[in-house]
Order: C-alpha cells, then structure tokens, then sequence
C-alpha cells in the first residue's frame, strides 16, 4: 500500500487504529482531489467517517453537522460536537485518533447538528483551566469535562426554550462566550482564530481558524449540498451571509503558483465535502447572482409570490436547489426575498 504525503508520519496510528476496528476500508478519494486515504470508522457505530485533512487535523463527517479535530501535545481541540446521537461515534472517533483528553468544543453556531453532542463529548474531556463557568457561576476547581466556547448568541439559543424544542441540558451550554469580532487562543502549537460573522446563517455564527495548519471551519456559513440556509427570524440575512463568505475566500489562500500541488487552505464546511479557496469563491459568486436577481425584482416591486415564480435560482438548482429536503431553491430565495424587504417593512 502507499501512502500519500499528506500522511506521512502517521500511517501507523491509522493501521493501528484500522486493525481496532478490524478494518481494511481504506478509499482514496479525497475530497480536494489529491490521492488521500480515508479511514472508515462505521464499526465505531454512529456511521461516521473519519477525514485526514492535515497531520494533525481531521474532520469527521456523518455525525450531523461536520466535525473537526484538532490534535497534539496539548490535548484535542473539537470544533462542533456533531448531533446528540451521533456523540457517542464522535467520542470513539476521537478515541483513534488520539490518547490525549479533549479540552476545548468551539461552537460556529447554534443549530442541534453542531452543539447537540456538546454535553457528552465534553463529559468526555477535562478542562486545561481550574476556572470553570457551572450553573452561571465561575467556580475554581478542576472540572472533569472539556471546555466550550462559542459566540454569546449560542449560548442565549441553548438557554431557552422555544416554541419546538426546550432548552439544552446545562451541561451542553458554552463555559466561554464572546461578543466581539476575534476571539484567540494558543494551543498544539498553533493559533486558532475564532471569528464571528454576526448576521449570515443566524446573528451567533463564528469560523474556526487553524493558521499553523491553515484550516477554516466554516459552519453553516457554508453548505456544499445545497444553497445556504438563512435563518431570518435568527438573525441571518443575505447580505451577511454574503459578507462571511468573502471573508472565508480573503482568509483562505489558493494553491499558486504551483496549481498542480493542490495544497493552500482547505475549508472545511458544516455541510457536504471539504472546499478551497475557488471553490469558495465559485459558491460566493453563486448566491451573490441569485441575490442579485431577487434584488431587481423586488426592485421592480414585484411580490414575493411573483419573484418565486420569476426563478432566480435557474441555473443552480440542480446542483444546490436540495429537491424534496428541508432547505430547496424556494426557501432560500424566500430568505433574500424577506433579507432585502426588511425594514422597508412596517412591523
Ligand atoms: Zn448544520
């Protein structure tokens, strides 16, 4: 068997992490291209898969939203914790990867699929720190759970019940939160940027930055399935949603001037494959035309019903229009149509 540059280095943790499972799925289809082999980990339960994005870093998909691990002396870094069912997957995905306890969550944002499986993944880790937020009061003492940080946004959303679902456990609910642009921190020697984006998919999003490793965890700021979900009642809108994805593609930086190494930032998003920078940019682009179209026409006037009926998404929705799911062509043009009228609304 060879084994790609990308893991070298590592081949005898994967071998040795394939022969627990007593496995030999190894695929060589890599998302960005290059000859990447995968680690299947279905015989961790939960169906996930387990993605070498950098040495010391890997998403693992399945497990609701895409989740991403970041590994070394420190300890692991895991930004979303995936769904409430798939955790107990997660955990055991993580367990391969690495004997080091899991210190910190970093939330991009507030849906289930990304904090559902904040409680137990945590309670699987220990905090780095003896101060620890429990029950709204900070306490010093050394907690056996990981850490989690998130935007202030996420930590509102989890706190309260809404009309479809109650609060989360406490044990769920962010340790840390901030409300500014950039939240930083130092750890397995790199930075990690945490950067909010306040009105994209909902008012609480952040991206995940790992500058060593040069990987963006993108959220629900980016779907590669379909076309973005905009939650307007949540804060989001069009006009952020596309601002966070210029802002992805100024952060990202593309394989040039040697095209053919395939390297440069790779883009890990809370939905479907991994991306690079033009790849970014090809879905900016996108969304930017279809907003473009919504824009004339409510321009002209026209009515919600009559802008659905015009088709601004034509040309795309094959690819992203999510024909019979939850978010199709309809809904997000719904969402630019509601983003762009309002506040010319009286309310
Ligand atoms: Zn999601």
């Amino acid at each position: 068997m060879t084994v790609a540059p990308r893991h070298r280095g590592r081949p005898g943790q994967i071998a040795a992490a394939a022969a627990a499972l007593g496995l030999l799925a190894f695929s060589t289809v890599d998302p960005l291209g290059a000859a990447a082999p995968q680690l299947s980990a279905d015989a961790a339960g939960g169906g996930v898969e387990i993605v070498t994005v950098r040495p010391n870093v890997f998403m693992i998909a399945g497990a609701g939203g895409n989740v991403a691990v970041q590994v070394g002396d420190d300890g692991v870094v895991v930004v979303d914790a995936g769904s409430a069912a798939s955790a107990p997957a997660v955990i055991a995905a993580i367990k391969q990867l690495t004997p080091k306890p899991i210190r910190y969550i970093i939330n991009t944002g507030p849906d289930a699929d990304h904090v559902g499986g904040n409680e137990a993944v945590s309670k699987a880790g220990e905090t780095l720190f003896g101060a620890m937020r429990i029950g709204g009061q900070r306490q010093e003492f050394m907690a056996p759970v990981a850490s989690i940080l998130s935007t202030e946004g996420v930590l509102r959303r989890m706190t309260a019940a809404t009309a479809t679902s109650p609060a989360y456990p406490a044990g769920g609910w962010p340790t840390e939160t901030f409300h500014y642009p950039r939240k930083y921190m130092y750890l397995n020697g790199e930075a990690i940027e945490v950067l909010h984006q306040p009105a994209a998919h909902t008012d609480s999003d952040a991206f995940v930055f790992f500058r060593r490793s040069d990987v963006v965890v993108a959220g629900d700021v980016l779907d590669t399935r379909r076309f973005p979900e905009i939650d307007v009642d949540r804060g989001g809108s069009i006009q952020g949603e596309i601002a966070a994805l210029t802002r992805l593609t100024d952060l990202a930086v593309p394989s040039v001037p040697i095209v053919a190494r395939e390297a440069g930032t790779v883009v890990i998003p809370g939905h479907g494959r991994l991306y690079d920078q033009y790849d970014v940019i090809e879905y900016r682009d996108m969304v930017t035309i279809v907003r473009d179209r919504v824009q004339e026409l409510v321009a002209a006037g026209r009515s919600l019903a009559e802008v659905k009926a015009a088709r601004p998404a034509n040309g795309y929705v094959a690819r992203y229009g999510n024909a019979g799911g939850g978010w199709t062509a309809d809904h997000f043009v719904e969402a630019v149509y509601r983003s762009l009228v309002a506040g010319k609304e009286k309310k």
